[in-house]
């Protein structure tokens, strides 16, 4: 078969600490200190066989995630700029649905043919994190495009642990190449879920939402603000097209944050009572969380589902006068996250699709990452088998 292939170097960057788990594994913990040199390539790859319990996916959409670019764009070394978790090489895509080809022998809930979207987590069950029901911070973690192979990628096998069906999404949309690229969006869309829902409690219906970042993510975070009730919802989100989509998707007020001052803004449209639930996905908490702080209810979380390596000022005095709390959140698995997300969009009730924004062949993977490095774009669609 054919699939996006990322092949790196390892040259750990002088003063970085390989540890033994590292070296023994393979798998670099901070990605961006250890893999150069990288090389994106569609080329050939072995066909997936399948395990007992995996499932054979034929893909039929897999988006192309802030990681990816990252893995596409460097640094003045020409190291990855993606700091997380990885292993090379190894075929990028981790957003994705197919159609079920090939089923291993002890596969019970899954069938030849069936839609399935699947988790990008490879969650372990037996380290202390998931047997303490929090398969978020495995610490045997594989994942999905970053340590074993990915979904730019004509097959790729998946335990059917993972995978969740989205027959009811085709139901809803009328239509399988439609139901194939709404459910390649769940994957990105349970990361702003696990955020809100799992990680903050979610808000009153209501409640005032902020949104720093209009990316995928912000986005989909967007979406699960207006369908969960919030009172009003306000982006703030540097690129114009991306404004427009944040509209579209259920933001009342959209601005340029360099055009405002987002935290005056914030306390104007609530008549100087603040906003309760702040998302920042952003990736840039040292400049959006002082914003946040600005405007803070009686009561608010900010919920941090961004990645961004910067220490961040913040002056707790306001967080104790403001009976405010912020939540760290990290991942999409478990806490009937997947389940319900699909439930949402199958209900009609969370509607991504105007999101997606392009849409590629396989064989113009790279091409379909380097325009997403333009940061002007929803979600941009592989299809592999399409
Ligand atoms: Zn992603
Ligand atoms: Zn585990």
């Amino acid at each position: 078969m054919k699939g996006l292939v990322l092949d790196a170097k390892w040259e750990p960057k002088a003063g970085y600490p390989v540890s033994d788990w590292e070296k023994q594994t393979g798998k670099a913990i901070s990605g961006n200190s250890i893999w150069r040199h990288p090389k994106l390539e569609v080329r050939e790859w072995p066909d997936p066989t399948p395990g007992p319990n995996d499932v054979v996916l034929a893909v039929q959409a897999c988006g192309v995630c802030g990681s990816d670019m990252h893995f596409y764009e460097t640094d003045k070394d020409d190291y990855v700029l993606y700091p997380g978790l990885t292993r090379f090489p190894t075929i990028l895509g981790h957003e994705f649905a197919g159609k079920v080809v090939e089923v291993g022998p002890q596969v019970k809930t899954v069938k030849a043919g069936d839609m399935v979207t699947s988790e990008e987590m490879i969650w372990c069950g037996r380290c202390i994190p998931c047997r303490n029901g929090y398969p978020n911070h495995c610490t045997n973690l594989e994942e999905i495009g970053f340590t074993i192979p990915g979904a730019f990628a004509t097959y790729i096998a998946v335990d059917e642990k993972y995978c969740w069906p989205i027959n009811a999404i085709a139901e809803r949309f009328g239509s399988e190449e439609k139901a194939y690229e709404v459910g390649a969006l769940t994957e990105p869309t349970t990361v702003a879920y696990n955020g809100m829902i799992e990680r903050a409690g979610g808000f009153r219906p209501g409640h005032y939402v902020s949104v720093f970042g209009a990316g995928p993510i912000g986005l989909a975070a967007i979406g699960i603000a207006r369908a969960a009730g919030a009172g009003k919802i306000v982006a703030f989100e540097v690129s114009a097209p991306r404004r427009e989509l944040a509209r579209k998707v259920g933001a009342d007020f959209v601005y340029d944050p360099r055009e405002v001052s987002a935290g005056d803004r914030l306390m104007d449209l609530s008549q100087g009572q603040g906003f309760n639930f702040h998302v920042e996905a952003a990736g840039a908490p040292h400049l959006t969380i002082p914003e946040m702080e600005k405007a803070l209810a009686i009561n608010a979380k900010i919920v941090q589902i961004g990645r961004g390596a910067q220490r961040v000022p913040m002056y707790l005095e306001t967080f104790q006068v403001r009976r405010s709390q912020v939540f760290g959140a990290q991942g999409h698995s478990g806490h009937e996250t997947f389940p319900n997300v699909i439930r949402l969009v199958a209900s009609g009730r969370l509607d991504l699709s105007p999101i997606i924004t392009a849409r590629y062949e396989l064989k113009d993977t790279v091409a379909a990452i380097a325009q997403s490095t333009q940061r002007t774009d929803g979600k941009i669609m592989v299809k592999p088998n399409a």
